[in-house]
This record gives structure tokens, sequence and C-alpha cells, in this order.
């Protein structure tokens, strides 16, 4: 996959693979993208992909799609799914390399009863919180269990047993003998196997009632996939003298090198699984897939490209640096490439019907209109033009701002792609809000400037004959504080309650009369929208991508 606009910069990862290929470390190199299916993924998960898959296939190397699976209280098969369409969806494919953590459960309890015939593991008693207990501190060393110095053949029986469901859940764990005193707490003793009774695995249903940690299995799955660069973020740096003694224990293949790189943080938004669930859960959006959501899910139904995402993630770079992301790269990214490509049409999504006095009764003409201002190839439409139009409430002011150009009392705008209309009468209601316009056209000022005066402002109109009633729904960011939750703040309290709107009256011009799910397009002077899959054949429902950049407002109107 390509994207013209962005070749992969160079980053510190790359260059390590460079010298070992070079140095015939290595001849060809493998990665991995290893989620946990316990939620949708994010756009964090976006630059991990990007950078795994994209890794793979500049230096002719594969990439492994793995679930792993070890926590099957909090997983489930909607997330596996999810993670494979947004994998797919975002250009990559893993081909036949998708495997599970779970199905090395076998193997994994074989090197599990090699570490204890090495004098390596045991079996300790201690409950959760007694473990806890005698772990230590970071200026305290841990104390050791009573049941550290069991007989290499009293651990195997009891794992056996472990393993058969003799025992319940918590009263026993398998724990790596390491080094209670060490400053890494990750090497104090650390748990290896829990006894889950009870839970059905989305993969292995109730095969097992032993389960092996994290941390445990993740290097092991490594080595046995021969993973050549095990790529993770900075939280896995203290864990990887664990995980290197995990490997360099057990009878395993290989031996991945580990290299971390910092967590993408995006501003107005989060960026944990876990806090995306509560979003969900307490019902603080729609869905794992709401447009305000930072998952691929959510961007996907706001309108995101792959493309877009992609090179937000080439664009971001790779680099141990902690850092807080600004929107407006994601934003600039998806502006980019929707402006290259989206088709331009006019949408009124706040109307004000206008009637034009000088254009008869029933008189409808057929204006061309380009579907794009820097490519002819993608051709022109018809726009029908008749005696009633809409235009947006926000173009019209009775008592105009300091500069403002557009439609005023007495005053003219061009219409786009059309004529030059001039207000002639305000209509108002029994409150005297304003109802609608009385204008008038200047029939010679079709793709021509008007004679003898300038008019500046530029405006959109659809024909309310034959005008499509559609709903829009404008999306801004989730949040109103650059970072959610810091500070010891509830990002309960900073949801931006301004975050979704739903403009029920909107009226499209009739080439959009017929669209579907997923089509992305240009509403001229608002900004980029695709098609809801809500949209129903009589009522299209679009939703708003992003703004157009400030200074096309500036320019056009
Ligand atoms: P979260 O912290 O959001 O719950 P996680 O790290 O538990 O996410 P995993 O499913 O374990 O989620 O992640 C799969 C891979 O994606 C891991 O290699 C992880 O390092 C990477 N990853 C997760 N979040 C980010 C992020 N914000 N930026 C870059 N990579 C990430
Ligand atoms: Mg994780």
């Amino acid at each position: 996959m390509t994207d013209a606009a962005e070749p992969p910069r160079t980053n510190f990862i790359r260059q390590i693979i460079e010298a070992d290929l070079a140095s015939g470390k290595h001849t060809q190199i493998a990665t991995r993208f290893p989620p946990e299916p316990n939620g949708y993924l994010h756009i964090g998960h976006a630059k991990s992909i990007v950078l795994n898959f994209g890794l793979a296939q500049a230096f002719g190397g594969t990439c492994n799609l793995r679930f792993d699976d070890t926590n099957p209280h909090k997983e489930n098969v909607e997330f596996v799914e999810s993670i494979q369409d947004d994998v797919h969806w975002l250009g990559f494919d893993w081909n036949d390399r998708l495997y599970f953590a779970s199905d090395y459960f076998e193997q994994l309890y074989g090197f599990a009863v090699e570490l204890i015939g090495k004098g390596l593991a045991y079996v300790c008693d201690l409950t959760a919180e007694e473990v806890r207990t005698h772990r230590g501190t970071l200026t305290e060393p841990g104390r050791e269990s009573p049941y550290r110095n069991r007989s290499v053949d009293e651990n195997l029986d009891l794992f056996a047993r472990m393993r058969a469901g003799e025992f319940e859940d918590g009263v026993r764990t398998l724990r790596a003998r390491i080094d209670m005193a060490s400053p890494n707490i990750n090497l104090r003793d650390p748990v290896l196997y829990r006894v889950k009774h009870g839970v059905v695995h989305h993969q292995t249903g109730l095969a097992w009632c032993l389960y092996p940690t994290y941390d445990y299995t993740h290097p092991i799955s490594d080595a046995l996939e021969g993973i050549t660069h095990s790529l993770c973020t900075l939280e896995f740096e203290d864990h990887r003298p664990l995980y290197d003694w995990c490997i360099d224990n057990v009878s395993v293949p290989c031996k991945p090198r580990q290299i971390e790189f910092s967590r993408l943080n995006l501003e107005y938004t989060l960026m944990s699984k876990r806090r995306l669930t509560e979003l969900v859960s307490e019902s603080h959006v729609q869905g794992w897939d709401d447009p305000r959501m930072p998952t691929i899910a959510g961007l996907r139904r706001r309108g995101y490209t792959p493309g877009a995402v992609r090179s937000f993630c080439e664009r971001i770079g790779i680099t141990k640096a902690e850092n807080l992301v600004e929107m407006a790269m994601l934003e600039s990214a998806i502006r980019d490439d929707l402006d290259a490509s989206a088709l331009r049409r006019m949408a009124v999504l706040r109307p004000l019907k206008v009637v034009l006095t000088n254009v008869a009764h029933g008189h409808t003409e057929q204006l061309e209109a380009r579907n794009h201002p820097k490519d002819e190839t993608l051709g022109t439409r018809l726009l029908p033009f008749g005696r009633e139009i809409y235009i947006d409430r926000n173009d019209f002011e009775e008592h105009p701002p300091k500069g403002f150009k557009r439609l005023v009392p007495g005053g003219e705008v061009r219409l786009r792609n059309a004529y030059v209309m001039r207000c002639d009468e305000v209509i108002r209601d029994a409150t005297g809000a304003v109802l609608e316009l009385r204008a008038s056209i200047d029939r010679e000022t079709l793709g021509k400037n008007p004679e003898g005066r300038k008019v500046k402002g530029v405006i959109h109109w659809v024909d309310a004959q034959q005008g499509v009633a559609a709903e829009v729904r404008l999306y801004d960011r989730l949040f109103s504080v650059p970072a959610p939750g810091s500070g010891g703040a509830d990002y309960r309290d900073q949801i931006n309650p301004d975050s979704f709107q739903v403009l029920d009256g909107c009226v499209l011009e009739p080439a959009l009369r017929e669209v579907r799910p997923g089509e992305r397009f240009q509403f001229e002077r608002e900004g980029y929208f695709i098609v809801d899959p809500d949209s129903t054949p009589a009522r299209p429902v679009l939703n708003l991508t992003v703004g157009l950049r400030d200074t096309w407002g500036k320019s056009q109107r």
C-alpha cells in the first residue's frame, strides 16, 4: 500500500531493522499486531498497526495478527471480529497469519512444567491479597512466599491437579521463582497461572480452568511465532526483563527483540480501552462506532478514509517521547485526502426560503456546475433552478456586523453556480421572526460579473421544489478540555455538551437524491460529509466528517 502524499519516514525502529538485516542477524523480519480482544480498536492501535504491518511491507517480511486472549472474562467474539474488520479496513492483510495465544495453551502449559522441573516455578497457596502484601514496594524488598521451596515433585503434582480442576478459584497459583528483592517489581515471583472455573473462553470454551497470565503468554507467543522485532508501547519497558526471563528459560525456537515506542495520545479524547468501554456502557456515547469516538469504527462512521488514518500515523512518527498530538493533525490528514477526491455539492443545513419574484411560476432551468474545482475529470452535474430556493439562515443578516459580505436587505450576493441576487423584501411572521425573503436575480450575471458594480459575497443554495429533505448530524470534539481526566478530574464532567447536534430539516441538491451509505461529499462552504448507514432511500442522513479550512471560508465568502 502506498500513500502518495506520505512516504514513510525513517525512525529508530526502522534503523534497528535495517542494521539487523545489514549485519545478517536476520534475513527476513517478522512482526505482529497483538491486541487483547477486550474492546474495539482505537486510533492508538492504528499507530501500532501501521507500524507493524508497514515495516513488514517495507522490508518484505511478515506481520501476524495475534489475539492475546488470556482474559476470557473481558473478551468476546464481537471484539475479535471488529478488530479483524478494522485491520482490513485500514488496508492491511495478515493473509493466513491469524493466531490466538489460546492456540498455545497446551504448549504454554508444557513450558510451565519445564520451569517447575528446573526449579524456576512453584505452586503458591497465598491468596491474591497475601501475594500483594508480600510483594513489597518500590523502596522495600518483597518477602518470600512460605511455599517457595516446595519440591519439584510436589509442584508438578499440584500443578497437574490445578489443571484437573481440583482447586477452587484463587486457592493456588503458579508463580515464577525469580527474585523477591529485585528492584523491578515485575520480577518478584510474578503469577504465571490462575484458576478460573466456569468461564467460557471464546476460542477454547470450557476446555481449561487454568489460565496463563498475559505477561507469561505474550513473550512466549511471540517466540513461538518467530517474531524478530516485538514492538510495543513504553509501559511494557519494565516488563521486558520478565519477558526475557521467560524466553530464556523455556525451550522456544528464538528470542524476539522487544523495542518500545511511545503511545499515541490525542487531544480532546481518551485513548484507553477501559475508559472507552465506560463511555459506551454508561451511554455517554451511542456505541463503539459513535462518530465522536476515537475508535477505528467511530472514525470510519465519521467519514475518515483508511488513507487519511494511515497518513496521520506516518506524520506523527515513531519515537520514545511522551506526547499529546493535536486534533488539527488528524483533521488536516482527512482534509487533504477529501479535498482531492470529494465531489462538491450544495446543501442548505438551516433553510430560509427565498422567492425570486422575477422568475416565472413553474419555470425551471438546468444550470451546469463542476463537481470539483481543481479536477475536471470529475465532471459536471446539473442544478435545477426555479422561482423558489433555499439559502442558509446564517447567510442573511438584517443587522450585519462589520465586514459581513453575504446577503443583507437591499444588498446583492452571488448564488454559487448561478446568478447574482438582490434581497428586496423581508417577510415576517406574527412574532416578527424572518419567515422568508423576496428577491430578484440579474439575468446578465450567469458566469460573468455584473455591469458597473462589484458583488463580493458568494452563497450556496438549493432549489426548493426539487431539493431533497435530509438529516444532517454535526459532530464536534467529545471533550471540552485537551487532556480529559488529567489533574484528578472526572472525565465525565468534561464531556462537551455540544459535541452532537442533529439538524433535521436540511435540504440537499437533487444530485444527492439516491446516495448510498459510505459515500462522501464536500458540501460547499460547510465541510466534508459522509452518508450514514441510518439513511433510508426516502431520507438520507449525513455525518459531518470535518469542517473546511478556515482559509477557504475567508477566500471564498
Ligand atoms: P488500552 O491501554 O487502550 O486498553 P492496550 O494496550 O491494553 O490498550 P492492546 O489490545 O493490548 O491494548 O494493544 C495492542 C497493541 O496496540 C499493543 O502492542 C499496544 O502496545 C498497542 N497500543 C495500544 N494503545 C496504543 C496507543 N495509544 N498508541 C500506540 N500503540 C498502542
Ligand atoms: Mg494491553
